[in-house]
Protein backbone atom coordinates (compact mmCIF):
# COMPACT_ATOMS: atom_id res chain seq x y z
CA UNK A 1 0.00 0.00 0.00
CA UNK A 2 1.31 3.42 -1.12
CA UNK A 3 1.56 6.62 0.83
CA UNK A 4 0.18 9.28 -1.72
CA UNK A 5 0.52 12.30 0.52
CA UNK A 6 1.79 13.38 3.68
CA UNK A 7 -0.56 15.59 5.86
CA UNK A 8 1.07 18.77 7.83
CA UNK A 9 0.03 19.92 10.61
CA UNK A 10 0.86 23.96 11.69
CA UNK A 11 2.56 24.51 15.09
CA UNK A 12 1.86 27.54 17.08
CA UNK A 13 1.24 30.09 13.85
CA UNK A 14 -2.51 28.97 14.03
CA UNK A 15 -3.09 31.37 17.04
CA UNK A 16 -1.45 34.10 15.27
CA UNK A 17 -5.17 35.87 14.32
CA UNK A 18 -4.48 38.08 11.13
CA UNK A 19 -1.29 37.20 10.59
CA UNK A 20 -2.09 33.75 9.96
CA UNK A 21 -2.30 34.24 6.09
CA UNK A 22 1.37 35.60 6.34
CA UNK A 23 2.70 32.62 8.25
CA UNK A 24 0.85 29.88 6.16
CA UNK A 25 2.38 31.23 2.97
CA UNK A 26 5.70 31.18 4.21
CA UNK A 27 5.49 27.96 5.57
CA UNK A 28 4.40 26.56 2.37
CA UNK A 29 7.07 28.47 0.80
CA UNK A 30 9.65 27.33 3.06
CA UNK A 31 8.55 23.95 2.71
CA UNK A 32 8.49 24.57 -1.10
CA UNK A 33 12.21 25.45 -0.51
CA UNK A 34 13.03 22.43 1.63
CA UNK A 35 11.71 19.99 -1.01
CA UNK A 36 13.06 21.32 -4.09
CA UNK A 37 14.90 18.30 -4.88
CA UNK A 38 11.93 16.30 -5.40
CA UNK A 39 10.57 17.66 -8.67
CA UNK A 40 7.16 15.89 -8.70
CA UNK A 41 5.44 16.90 -5.18
CA UNK A 42 2.44 19.01 -5.14
CA UNK A 43 1.96 21.58 -1.86
CA UNK A 44 -1.06 23.27 -1.40
CA UNK A 45 -2.12 24.70 2.01
CA UNK A 46 -5.41 25.84 3.21
CA UNK A 47 -6.20 27.47 6.74
CA UNK A 48 -5.74 24.56 8.66
CA UNK A 49 -3.06 21.85 6.86
CA UNK A 50 -1.28 21.53 4.11
CA UNK A 51 -1.08 18.47 1.96
CA UNK A 52 1.81 17.15 -0.10
CA UNK A 53 0.52 15.00 -3.00
CA UNK A 54 3.83 12.98 -3.24
CA UNK A 55 3.37 12.17 -6.89
CA UNK A 56 5.26 8.95 -6.59
CA UNK A 57 8.23 10.60 -4.63
CA UNK A 58 9.69 8.65 -2.04
CA UNK A 59 7.63 9.77 1.47
CA UNK A 60 10.57 8.73 3.64
CA UNK A 61 12.87 11.07 2.02
CA UNK A 62 10.29 13.99 1.60
CA UNK A 63 9.67 13.21 5.46
CA UNK A 64 13.24 13.68 6.53
CA UNK A 65 13.04 17.00 4.86
CA UNK A 66 9.90 18.30 6.86
CA UNK A 67 11.50 17.39 9.90
CA UNK A 68 13.46 20.35 9.75
CA UNK A 69 11.05 22.59 8.63
CA UNK A 70 9.96 25.40 11.81
CA UNK A 71 6.09 26.15 11.77
CA UNK A 72 5.09 22.69 11.89
CA UNK A 73 3.46 20.62 14.46
CA UNK A 74 3.70 17.21 12.96
CA UNK A 75 2.47 15.29 9.58
CA UNK A 76 1.60 12.04 9.13
CA UNK A 77 2.05 9.56 5.76
CA UNK A 78 -1.42 9.32 4.32
CA UNK A 79 -2.70 6.37 2.51
CA UNK A 80 -5.12 7.18 -0.57
CA UNK A 81 -7.82 4.48 -1.26
CA UNK A 82 -10.75 4.74 -3.68
CA UNK A 83 -13.95 6.07 -2.55
CA UNK A 84 -15.95 2.31 -1.21
CA UNK A 85 -16.57 0.92 2.07
CA UNK A 86 -14.34 -2.37 1.06
CA UNK A 87 -10.99 -0.47 0.01
CA UNK A 88 -11.00 1.56 3.12
CA UNK A 89 -11.65 -1.72 5.06
CA UNK A 90 -8.43 -3.13 3.34
CA UNK A 91 -6.49 -0.46 4.05
CA UNK A 92 -6.88 0.49 7.52
CA UNK A 93 -6.68 -3.35 8.11
CA UNK A 94 -2.95 -3.42 6.59
CA UNK A 95 -2.14 -0.51 8.23
CA UNK A 96 -2.89 -0.93 11.49
CA UNK A 97 -1.52 -4.37 11.13
CA UNK A 98 1.80 -2.82 10.29
CA UNK A 99 1.24 -0.93 13.99
CA UNK A 100 0.96 -4.05 15.84
CA UNK A 101 1.39 -5.05 19.19
CA UNK A 102 0.21 -7.30 21.38
CA UNK A 103 -3.10 -5.85 23.34
CA UNK A 104 -3.01 -2.30 21.87
CA UNK A 105 -5.62 -0.07 21.67
CA UNK A 106 -6.87 2.36 19.04
CA UNK A 107 -9.57 4.23 17.54
CA UNK A 108 -11.14 5.40 14.15
CA UNK A 109 -11.95 8.54 13.47
CA UNK A 110 -13.42 9.84 11.03
CA UNK A 111 -13.99 13.13 9.28
CA UNK A 112 -16.27 13.68 6.41
CA UNK A 113 -15.97 16.75 3.66
CA UNK A 114 -17.73 14.98 1.49
CA UNK A 115 -21.25 14.81 2.59
CA UNK A 116 -22.99 12.52 0.11
CA UNK A 117 -21.29 9.55 1.06
CA UNK A 118 -23.26 7.02 2.16
CA UNK A 119 -21.79 6.56 5.45
CA UNK A 120 -21.66 9.17 7.96
CA UNK A 121 -19.07 9.43 10.69
CA UNK A 122 -20.12 7.45 13.42
CA UNK A 123 -21.48 4.55 11.01
CA UNK A 124 -17.33 5.04 8.85
CA UNK A 125 -15.98 4.63 13.03
CA UNK A 126 -18.22 1.63 14.20
CA UNK A 127 -17.88 -0.13 10.48
CA UNK A 128 -14.05 -0.13 10.44
CA UNK A 129 -13.78 -0.38 14.02
CA UNK A 130 -15.29 -4.01 14.26
CA UNK A 131 -13.35 -4.74 10.77
CA UNK A 132 -10.48 -4.22 12.50
CA UNK A 133 -11.18 -5.82 15.82
CA UNK A 134 -12.07 -8.96 13.60
CA UNK A 135 -9.00 -9.29 11.42
CA UNK A 136 -6.24 -7.94 13.99
CA UNK A 137 -6.05 -9.57 17.21
CA UNK A 138 -5.69 -9.31 20.21
CA UNK A 139 -6.58 -5.07 20.08
CA UNK A 140 -9.20 -3.31 21.61
CA UNK A 141 -11.06 0.05 21.12
CA UNK A 142 -10.07 2.82 23.59
CA UNK A 143 -11.24 6.51 23.28
CA UNK A 144 -8.61 7.94 25.48
CA UNK A 145 -5.34 7.91 24.39
CA UNK A 146 -5.37 4.64 22.59
CA UNK A 147 -1.90 3.51 21.45
CA UNK A 148 -2.96 4.05 17.40
CA UNK A 149 -4.91 6.48 16.25
CA UNK A 150 -6.15 5.74 12.60
CA UNK A 151 -7.59 9.05 10.80
CA UNK A 152 -10.06 8.72 7.86
CA UNK A 153 -11.05 11.44 6.07
CA UNK A 154 -13.99 11.02 3.01
CA UNK A 155 -12.79 13.57 0.65
CA UNK A 156 -14.50 14.22 -3.24
CA UNK A 157 -11.82 12.70 -4.47
CA UNK A 158 -10.92 9.45 -2.08
CA UNK A 159 -10.82 8.22 1.48
CA UNK A 160 -7.27 8.90 3.01
CA UNK A 161 -6.28 6.85 5.75
CA UNK A 162 -2.69 7.62 8.54
CA UNK A 163 -2.24 5.66 11.30
CA UNK A 164 1.22 7.94 12.17
CA UNK A 165 2.02 11.13 13.54
CA UNK A 166 5.32 12.54 13.36
CA UNK A 167 6.18 15.46 15.20
CA UNK A 168 7.37 18.12 13.44
CA UNK A 169 10.36 21.00 14.25
CA UNK A 170 7.62 23.29 16.12
CA UNK A 171 8.75 26.70 16.48
CA UNK A 172 7.81 29.38 13.94
CA UNK A 173 8.12 29.72 10.24
CA UNK A 174 11.82 30.91 9.04
CA UNK A 175 11.34 34.46 7.76
CA UNK A 176 8.03 35.86 10.00
CA UNK A 177 10.12 37.15 12.57
CA UNK A 178 12.36 39.81 10.59
CA UNK A 179 15.98 39.28 9.82
CA UNK A 180 18.73 38.82 12.26
CA UNK A 181 22.82 39.06 12.60
CA UNK A 182 24.05 36.13 13.80
CA UNK A 183 27.76 36.40 15.25
CA UNK A 184 29.46 33.13 14.21
CA UNK A 185 32.31 32.42 16.10
CA UNK A 186 33.63 28.64 15.61
CA UNK A 187 32.66 28.04 18.75
CA UNK A 188 30.21 25.16 20.25
CA UNK A 189 27.79 28.25 21.16
CA UNK A 190 27.22 30.74 18.37
CA UNK A 191 25.51 28.15 15.66
CA UNK A 192 22.98 26.69 18.56
CA UNK A 193 22.07 30.97 19.46
CA UNK A 194 21.54 31.14 15.34
CA UNK A 195 19.56 27.81 15.67
CA UNK A 196 17.11 29.16 18.19
CA UNK A 197 16.35 32.10 16.49
CA UNK A 198 15.74 30.78 13.21
CA UNK A 199 13.72 28.12 15.29
CA UNK A 200 11.01 31.31 16.08
CA UNK A 201 11.27 32.50 12.93
CA UNK A 202 14.01 34.77 12.58
CA UNK A 203 16.09 35.02 9.29
CA UNK A 204 19.46 34.87 9.54
CA UNK A 205 22.85 36.07 8.10
CA UNK A 206 26.69 35.45 9.19
CA UNK A 207 28.96 37.72 10.45
CA UNK A 208 32.40 36.03 11.33
CA UNK A 209 35.64 38.56 12.36
CA UNK A 210 38.90 36.49 11.05
CA UNK A 211 42.76 37.62 11.78
CA UNK A 212 44.95 35.98 8.87
CA UNK A 213 47.88 35.36 9.67
CA UNK A 214 47.06 34.53 13.24
CA UNK A 215 43.85 32.76 12.26
CA UNK A 216 43.67 30.25 10.21
CA UNK A 217 42.05 29.13 6.70
CA UNK A 218 40.62 26.30 8.66
CA UNK A 219 39.28 28.20 11.20
CA UNK A 220 37.59 30.57 8.74
CA UNK A 221 36.55 26.80 6.77
CA UNK A 222 35.09 26.29 10.38
CA UNK A 223 33.30 28.83 10.61
CA UNK A 224 31.69 28.49 6.97
CA UNK A 225 30.78 24.57 7.71
CA UNK A 226 29.13 26.08 10.85
CA UNK A 227 26.91 27.86 8.46
CA UNK A 228 26.38 25.63 6.07
CA UNK A 229 24.58 23.12 9.30
CA UNK A 230 22.58 25.64 10.21
CA UNK A 231 21.38 26.11 6.70
CA UNK A 232 19.83 23.26 6.66
CA UNK A 233 16.74 25.01 8.67
CA UNK A 234 16.10 28.19 7.17
CA UNK A 235 17.54 27.47 3.31
CA UNK A 236 20.62 29.77 2.38
CA UNK A 237 22.96 32.17 4.79
CA UNK A 238 24.85 34.57 3.32
CA UNK A 239 28.01 34.53 5.16
CA UNK A 240 30.32 38.10 5.67
CA UNK A 241 33.64 37.56 6.83
CA UNK A 242 35.31 40.36 8.38
CA UNK A 243 38.27 40.95 8.25
CA UNK A 244 39.49 41.93 11.52
CA UNK A 245 43.36 41.78 11.69
CA UNK A 246 44.21 45.57 11.93
CA UNK A 247 41.76 46.11 14.44
CA UNK A 248 43.36 43.75 16.84
CA UNK A 249 46.97 44.38 15.97
CA UNK A 250 46.27 48.57 17.52
CA UNK A 251 44.49 47.20 20.43
CA UNK A 252 47.64 45.07 21.09
CA UNK A 253 49.92 47.73 20.55
CA UNK A 254 47.86 50.35 22.10
CA UNK A 255 45.65 49.02 25.04
CA UNK A 256 46.47 47.91 28.06
CA UNK A 257 45.87 43.93 28.13
CA UNK A 258 43.31 44.23 30.75
CA UNK A 259 40.79 46.06 28.77
CA UNK A 260 41.61 44.84 25.42
CA UNK A 261 38.90 41.87 25.39
CA UNK A 262 36.43 44.34 26.23
CA UNK A 263 37.05 46.42 23.12
CA UNK A 264 37.70 43.81 20.76
CA UNK A 265 34.37 43.08 21.23
CA UNK A 266 32.64 46.55 21.40
CA UNK A 267 34.62 47.24 17.78
CA UNK A 268 32.95 43.58 16.90
CA UNK A 269 29.77 44.42 18.08
CA UNK A 270 30.10 48.14 16.56
CA UNK A 271 30.93 46.77 13.33
CA UNK A 272 28.17 44.01 13.08
CA UNK A 273 25.84 46.98 13.72
CA UNK A 274 26.95 48.71 10.89
CA UNK A 275 26.56 45.45 8.43
CA UNK A 276 23.09 45.11 9.83
CA UNK A 277 22.07 48.55 8.90
CA UNK A 278 23.60 48.22 5.42
CA UNK A 279 21.48 44.81 4.76
CA UNK A 280 18.25 45.21 7.04
CA UNK A 281 18.62 43.49 9.64
CA UNK A 282 16.34 44.20 13.06
CA UNK A 283 19.02 42.96 15.62
CA UNK A 284 22.00 41.01 16.40
CA UNK A 285 21.83 37.43 17.66
CA UNK A 286 25.29 36.19 19.80
CA UNK A 287 26.21 32.87 21.58
CA UNK A 288 26.83 34.50 25.07
CA UNK A 289 25.61 32.37 28.21
CA UNK A 290 25.83 34.32 31.17
CA UNK A 291 29.04 33.96 33.32
CA UNK A 292 30.51 31.63 30.79
CA UNK A 293 33.54 33.48 30.53
CA UNK A 294 34.64 36.81 31.70
CA UNK A 295 33.23 38.63 28.79
CA UNK A 296 29.81 37.35 29.92
CA UNK A 297 29.28 39.02 33.13
CA UNK A 298 26.96 41.48 33.34
CA UNK A 299 29.41 44.09 33.92
CA UNK A 300 30.99 43.08 30.64
CA UNK A 301 28.08 42.83 28.51
CA UNK A 302 27.10 46.42 29.84
CA UNK A 303 30.47 47.54 28.90
CA UNK A 304 30.34 45.89 25.71
CA UNK A 305 26.23 46.43 24.72
CA UNK A 306 27.07 50.52 24.98
CA UNK A 307 28.17 50.86 21.81
CA UNK A 308 24.35 50.27 20.30
CA UNK A 309 20.91 50.40 20.92
CA UNK A 310 20.47 47.83 18.67
CA UNK A 311 18.16 44.45 20.59
CA UNK A 312 21.01 42.18 20.92
CA UNK A 313 19.39 38.79 21.55
CA UNK A 314 21.23 35.72 24.17
CA UNK A 315 19.39 33.36 23.10
CA UNK A 316 21.39 30.78 25.07
CA UNK A 317 21.64 33.48 28.48
CA UNK A 318 20.34 31.43 30.66
CA UNK A 319 21.44 27.61 29.47
CA UNK A 320 24.01 25.78 31.23
CA UNK A 321 26.66 24.08 28.63
CA UNK A 322 25.51 21.00 29.14
CA UNK A 323 22.11 21.69 27.92
CA UNK A 324 24.20 23.60 24.89
CA UNK A 325 26.44 20.50 23.59
CA UNK A 326 23.16 18.96 24.03
CA UNK A 327 21.29 20.92 21.05
CA UNK A 328 24.74 21.30 19.23
CA UNK A 329 24.96 17.42 19.07
CA UNK A 330 21.26 17.25 17.91
CA UNK A 331 21.68 19.76 15.35
CA UNK A 332 24.93 17.90 14.27
CA UNK A 333 27.00 21.04 14.33
CA UNK A 334 28.94 20.02 17.83
CA UNK A 335 31.57 17.94 15.82
CA UNK A 336 32.64 20.49 14.39
CA UNK A 337 32.84 23.04 16.69
CA UNK A 338 35.27 21.68 18.86
CA UNK A 339 37.85 20.85 16.04
CA UNK A 340 40.73 23.33 17.61
CA UNK A 341 40.96 25.71 15.02
CA UNK A 342 41.19 28.44 17.32
CA UNK A 343 39.15 31.93 15.99
CA UNK A 344 40.10 35.76 16.39
CA UNK A 345 39.25 35.98 19.69
CA UNK A 346 40.74 32.76 21.23
CA UNK A 347 44.53 33.53 19.36
CA UNK A 348 44.29 37.33 20.77
CA UNK A 349 43.26 36.64 24.56
CA UNK A 350 44.59 38.21 27.28
CA UNK A 351 45.58 36.10 30.15
CA UNK A 352 43.55 38.28 32.78
CA UNK A 353 41.11 40.13 31.06
CA UNK A 354 38.64 42.48 33.95
CA UNK A 355 35.44 40.75 34.32
CA UNK A 356 33.89 43.97 35.61
CA UNK A 357 35.44 46.84 33.42
CA UNK A 358 35.11 50.43 33.96
CA UNK A 359 32.93 52.22 31.03
CA UNK A 360 34.54 55.98 31.87
CA UNK A 361 37.85 53.98 31.41
CA UNK A 362 37.31 52.16 28.38
CA UNK A 363 36.09 55.31 26.55
CA UNK A 364 38.80 57.03 27.53
CA UNK A 365 41.48 54.20 26.01
CA UNK A 366 39.33 54.08 22.84
CA UNK A 367 40.33 57.73 22.11
CA UNK A 368 43.43 56.39 21.57
CA UNK A 369 42.42 54.74 18.78
CA UNK A 370 41.02 55.40 14.52
CA UNK A 371 37.89 53.65 15.02
CA UNK A 372 35.83 55.69 12.14
CA UNK A 373 38.91 54.78 10.02
CA UNK A 374 39.60 50.64 10.79
CA UNK A 375 36.23 50.33 10.79
CA UNK A 376 35.99 51.26 7.19
CA UNK A 377 38.89 49.45 6.19
CA UNK A 378 37.40 46.69 7.63
CA UNK A 379 33.51 47.24 5.74
CA UNK A 380 35.76 47.52 2.58
CA UNK A 381 37.19 44.01 2.71
CA UNK A 382 34.51 42.39 3.77
CA UNK A 383 33.86 39.43 1.40
CA UNK A 384 29.83 37.54 1.41
CA UNK A 385 29.27 33.56 0.34
CA UNK A 386 26.30 32.37 -0.03
CA UNK A 387 25.73 29.08 1.91
CA UNK A 388 23.36 26.44 1.86
CA UNK A 389 23.72 23.04 3.53
CA UNK A 390 25.34 21.46 0.98
CA UNK A 391 27.70 23.97 0.15
CA UNK A 392 31.65 23.22 0.36
CA UNK A 393 33.12 25.76 1.24
CA UNK A 394 36.46 25.05 -0.26
CA UNK A 395 34.66 25.85 -3.56
CA UNK A 396 32.01 28.15 -2.84
CA UNK A 397 31.61 31.58 -4.61
CA UNK A 398 32.99 34.56 -3.47
CA UNK A 399 32.44 37.78 -4.70
CA UNK A 400 33.85 40.86 -2.95
CA UNK A 401 31.09 43.06 -1.26
CA UNK A 402 32.86 46.89 -1.72
CA UNK A 403 29.76 48.52 -3.70
CA UNK A 404 27.38 48.00 -0.45
CA UNK A 405 30.31 50.47 1.57
P1 LIG B 1 31.21 30.39 20.89
O1 LIG B 1 31.19 28.96 21.26
O2 LIG B 1 30.01 30.79 20.11
O3 LIG B 1 32.50 30.80 20.26
P2 LIG B 1 32.17 31.18 23.44
O4 LIG B 1 31.55 30.63 24.63
O5 LIG B 1 33.47 30.61 22.97
O6 LIG B 1 31.11 31.17 22.25
P3 LIG B 1 33.21 33.81 23.11
O7 LIG B 1 34.27 33.25 22.26
O8 LIG B 1 33.54 34.69 24.23
O9 LIG B 1 32.29 32.70 23.74
O10 LIG B 1 32.18 34.56 22.18
C1 LIG B 1 30.94 35.03 22.62
C2 LIG B 1 30.12 35.35 21.40
O11 LIG B 1 30.73 36.38 20.63
C3 LIG B 1 30.03 34.18 20.45
O12 LIG B 1 28.99 33.29 20.82
C4 LIG B 1 29.76 34.87 19.15
O13 LIG B 1 28.39 35.21 19.03
C5 LIG B 1 30.60 36.14 19.26
N1 LIG B 1 31.91 35.91 18.64
C6 LIG B 1 33.05 35.53 19.23
N2 LIG B 1 34.06 35.40 18.34
C7 LIG B 1 33.57 35.73 17.13
C8 LIG B 1 34.09 35.79 15.80
N3 LIG B 1 35.35 35.47 15.53
N4 LIG B 1 33.26 36.16 14.81
C9 LIG B 1 31.96 36.46 15.06
N5 LIG B 1 31.42 36.40 16.28
C10 LIG B 1 32.20 36.05 17.32
MG1 LIG C 1 34.41 31.35 21.07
Amino acid sequence: MQITEILVRYGELSTKGKNRKFFIKKLHRNVRTHLRQFNTVKISSNRDRMHIDLNEEDADAVMAELKDVFGIQSFSPVVKVEKTLEEAKKAVVHLVKQQFTENMTFKIMTRRADHDFKYDTNEMNRLLGTEVEKAVQPVSVKMKNPDVTVRVEVRKDGIFISVDTLSGAGGLPVGTSGKGMLMLSGGIDSPVAGYLSMKRGMSIEAVHFHSPPYTSPQALKKAKDLTAKIARFGGDVTFLEVPFTEIQEEIKKVIPEAYSMTITRRMMLRLTDAIRGHRNGLAIINGESLGQVASQTLESMTAINEVTNTPVLRPLISMDKNDIIKIAQDIDTFDLAVQPYEDCCTVFAPSRPKTKPRLHKVRELEEELDIEGMMQRALDGIVDTVIGKHSDSEQSNEDAFDSLF
